[in-house]
């Protein structure tokens, strides 16, 4: 594609680092691992970090390290990224879905009040909340910062003591976004983020578990290294654990981006506003939502398409901007419409009206850092045009839109 969705931000700082921590002969578990922890924990604002091979392996580890497994449910959001479900099965626990605002496409949590109530039933004896038909606990809230957002976590918080739940933030999208001030990840009681080449930094593959709470700090990297203990003997394994290790070179990538994030985010947002101003004049689409007082850090840059049949105005969307050498994606069909999630138990499946409108609508567009005025430009032009050509074949119906002269950005 000639603007492809996304492309990292990579400079002769990185290559440089790089190079070194080839050249130092240290590849795995050198001085540059715990030196991007500590970084990154300063900069997200907790006490530990710890690094993994993934976003992924970094919500495998959150979810294993609070003793989610066998038996369990967890509240979360079907309108996401497949892992922040998985993550879950790898335990054999469960993902118990509520809808999401319509608005903010996170979890809302009045469904999520709702849906426990409905759902499950309180348990004097374990003092536990434990699904009505299914007789699984709830242990946990597994909230996604989709698209950057941050989810409306006092609420959400609220609900989770109340129902003596735990929570993990989901916060892969989201680096840098701040809740009430606070940046995101320091609301759960251990939150993840991830650095595949997409993400708002990126270690070419790689993740981060952040927590306030030394034993889950501890558990997490007795878990990443093999069960092994932080003192104990290179073959002394104190738990079942797994190889999801970041190397070094992982790690010097990362110190490299993490130099330049608030660069990186300001690129991110320039991209964002350009695009929200041209698309503005562009009628029959929704842009993304900007709640006061929640600021996102910019992931995607997604729009949603308005009007009866969605689904088919997306498609011709996208393939006219295939058409043009533009790249687009429909970004997330629900997790709970996935073939392998089907076959889990559909039975167990209440409606999810907004995730599924969500999922219908949804496009995302090209983004990245160094995209340019004119590659901006050119997809707000190629939609004008795109949605033109589909009202004059449709006629003018109730969808019909008017079309105000093209502007150029400056
Ligand atoms: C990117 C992402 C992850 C983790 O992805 P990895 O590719 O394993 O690093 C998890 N959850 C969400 C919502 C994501 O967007």
């Amino acid at each position: 594609m000639r603007i492809p969705l996304s492309k990292p931000d990579i400079r002769e700082r990185e290559i440089s680092l790089v190079a070194r921590s080839l050249r130092s002969g240290r590849l795995s578990l050198g001085p540059l691992l715990p030196e991007f922890e500590e970084r990154f924990a300063a900069f997200v604002g907790t006490r530990y970090a710890v690094a993994t091979s993934s976003g992924t392996a970094a919500l495998h580890l959150c979810v294993k390290a609070l003793g989610i497994g066998t038996g369990h449910d967890a509240i979360t959001t079907s309108f996401s990224f497949v892992a922040s479900s998985n993550c879950l099965l790898y335990e054999n626990a469960r993902p118990a879905f509520a809808d999401i605002d319509a608005c903010s496409l996170n979890l809302d949590p009045d469904d999520v009040r709702k849906t426990i109530i409905r759902d499950y039933a309180h348990d004097s004896l374990t003092n536990c909340w434990i699904n009505r038909r299914s007789r699984r606990t709830l242990r946990a809230i597994l909230p996604v910062h989709i698209f950057g957002l941050p989810c409306d976590m006092e609420p959400i918080l609220e609900i989770a003591h109340e129902f003596g739940l735990a929570v993990i933030e989901d916060a892969c999208e989201a680096l840098g976004a701040e809740y009430s001030q606070r940046r995101v990840g320091t609301f759960g009681d251990a939150a993840t983020f991830a650095f595949y080449p997409n993400k708002q930094m990126t270690t070419a593959e790689g993740g981060m578990i952040v927590t306030n709470d030394k034993s889950i700090a501890s558990s997490c990297r007795s878990f990443r290294n093999q069960g092994r203990s932080e003192e104990g003997a290179w073959l002394l394994h104190e738990h079942l654990g797994y190889n999801y290790r970041l190397s070094e070179v992982h790690a010097a990538l990362g110190l490299a981006q993490l130099d330049r994030i608030d660069e990186l985010l300001v690129s991110r947002e320039r991209v964002a506003r350009l695009y929200s101003e041209a698309l503005a004049q562009v009628p029959g689409i929704a842009l993304p939502h900007q709640p006061p007082g929640f600021k996102r850090s910019w992931f995607v840059y997604v729009i949603q398409v308005l009007g009866s049949s969605p689904a088919v105005r997306r498609h011709e969307l996208m393939a006219g901007l295939h058409a043009r050498g533009i790249d687009c994606r429909p970004y997330f069909p629900a997790i709970h419409r996935q073939p392998y999630f089907q076959r889990i138990d559909s039975s167990r499946f209440r409606p999810l009206p907004n995730t599924d409108s969500a999922a219908d609508r949804c496009l995302a567009l090209p983004f990245f850092p160094s995209m340019s005025n004119r590659q901006v430009y050119e997809v707000y032009a190629a939609i004008r045009e795109i949605v033109a050509e589909a009202n004059r074949r449709t006629g003018a119906g109730e969808n019909a839109i008017e079309t105000p002269p093209v502007q150029v950005i400056s």
